[in-house]
């Protein structure tokens, strides 16, 4: 690195400040285009009868509507009689199985969970949200890396091993938040397979990217569920899922799956809850949708508007960061989100940067436990809501940043 280089990355830097940008890369929210190609949901007639003749004004009907259900027990991959239709949000629905299972007693368990001080597998870079929930609730975290397969199955099973209150791990298995990683047959074997000083160990088994292909492959991966259940651990695994980034992210339709057992476990809690969900809102994504091969179709329409927006971040990052050596990043076939990676030591600055210059990205660390990124170099990009131009403005910036951050590292 020359003085004019660093001459020269500062120049960028401040041209780019004073165009007084104003862009957001924080969150992977559907553009409004995307949630557009929903709206025939919300011009259907008054319908309110199921198949079946009920009447769905009324209450009831906790295991959500069996129509609804039968459209997304293929996706994600549990029989239709052990998956829940439930409200709007998964993560509720995960933040709802911690706080049964920590007050209540899980299929499996001797005691509460909250009888003790119990620990969550954390694969990383990972899911902030998931991470908060177990930060809410006291429960520790150990990280576990990822690998090109999925979580390091090697540390997962000496760790599970080994430790009774290791209760849970997370899992995105498919197009993972943030590395758009895809779980290998393996993986899923082994983690169907391995042996658990808990007995009440869970898979929280996250699969909200389940059929949100980027190209014309739609990439299967095994199921864990059936595995599990055919290697003696039928409660192991609870499956979640949700229509967010399918339908409206504000009023889609969540689902939870899990085995028998762990289905009237949770019915036992949920039924002390709620008198029944929405399930007009599950009528209107029944006739939306129509089956899974409509389901399929308007994924595909949703993947035309988004596929152009992960080819722009390849294009400008290969155009102004290949070569440098200042960064790495991913290029997923599927899912929300792009992983760059920067140098040690210098994603909070990248950061911080963008952040001068008007971009706003997920904070540095966000991807790990306690928001804590020991190497400082994992930046999550979420270019599914900005339209093409922004998005190009954002990250052609974005790259100005992590060109002057290397350069005073550089020099430093
Ligand atoms: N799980 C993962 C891995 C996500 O990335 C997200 C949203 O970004 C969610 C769950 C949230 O899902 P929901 O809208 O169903 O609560």
């Amino acid at each position: 690195m020359t003085v004019d280089e660093l001459h020269r990355a500062r120049q960028e830097y401040d041209a780019l400040v004073a165009r007084g940008l104003k862009l957001d890369l924080t969150r992977g929210k559907p553009s409004p285009r995307q949630l557009d190609l929903a709206n025939g949901m919300l011009e259907q007639p008054g319908e309110h009868v199921s198949a079946a003749g009920v009447d769905l004004r009324n209450y009831g009907g906790l295991e959500g509507l069996p129509e609804l259900r039968a459209i997304f027990a293929d996706a994600l991959q549990v029989p239709v009689d052990q998956l829940l239709a439930a409200g709007n949000s998964s993560l509720e629905l995960m933040h709802d199985a911690i706080v049964f299972a920590l007050l209540g007693v899980v299929p499996g368990a001797e005691r509460r969970w909250a009888d003790s001080e119990i620990t969550f597998l954390c694969p990383v870079p990972g899911y902030d949200r998931h991470f908060a929930v177990c930060e809410r609730f006291g429960i520790k975290m150990a990280p576990v890396p990822m690998t090109p397969d999925g979580p390091d199955m090697d540390v997962v099973e000496r760790l599970v091993a080994a430790d009774p209150q290791i209760k849970g791990i997370w899992c995105v298995p498919k197009y993972s938040n943030p590395d758009g990683t895809v779980y290998s047959d393996e993986t899923v074997h082994r983690l169907a397979t391995m042996e658990t000083a808990a007995p009440d160990f869970r898979i929280f088994w996250d699969n909200a990217y389940a059929v949100h292909h980027l190209t014309d492959t739609e990439t299967a991966i095994a199921d864990l569920l059936a595995l599990a259940a055919e290697h003696g651990h039928p409660d192991r695994v609870f499956v979640f899922g949700s229509s967010s980034k399918i339908t409206f992210a504000g009023s889609g339709v969540a689902f939870f799956g899990s085995s028998p057992a762990n289905i009237a476990w949770w019915l036992s809690h949920t039924s002390k809850r709620s008198i029944g969900p929405d399930k007009l809102n599950q009528l209107r994504h029944v006739r939306f949708l129509r089956d899974a091969d409509g389901l399929r179709t308007h994924m595909r329409k949703l993947a035309d508007l988004i596929r152009p927006k992960f080819e722009v971040v390849d294009k400008i990052l290969t155009a102004e960061l290949g070569g440098t050596g200042l960064a790495s990043w991913t290029s997923p076939a599927g899912g929300y989100f792009i992983t760059l990676r920067v140098p040690p030591g210098c994603a909070r600055a990248v950061v911080a940067k963008a952040r001068g210059a008007g971009i706003a990205l997920t904070p540095a660390g966000a991807s790990h436990p306690y928001g804590d990124d020991p190497d400082d170099r994992t930046i999550r990009i979420a270019p599914t809501y900005p339209e093409p131009p922004e998005l190009e403005a954002a990250i052609s910036g974005l790259a100005t940043c992590v060109r002057l951050v290397g350069a005073e590292k550089q020099a430093a």
